[in-house]
């Protein structure tokens, strides 16, 4: 990736959808989402995917990462 996210915010979004952020930094990025409609997109995006990976068997995940090809990119 060559490109850097305009909004540093944006960053925290993965962090902030899986409960990682501490608290004080969840509650402002919370309040940042309020306003910032990229930062609300990259929560939706990513919460879909999260609530995908909880569906998924460890076992597959773990699988499919063993038998990717090292430094494959989609
Ligand atoms: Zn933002």
């Amino acid at each position: 990736m060559s490109s850097t996210p305009r909004d540093p915010l944006m960053l925290d979004a993965a962090a902030y959808v899986l409960g990682a952020l501490p608290a004080a930094e969840h509650k402002r990025f919370e309040q940042h989402t309020e306003v910032c409609r990229s930062c609300q997109h990259a929560v939706c995006e990513l919460s879909a995917v999260t609530d995908l990976l909880r569906l998924a068997p460890r076992e597959a995940i773990m699988a499919w990462l063993a038998e990717r090809p090292a430094g494959s990119e989609p």
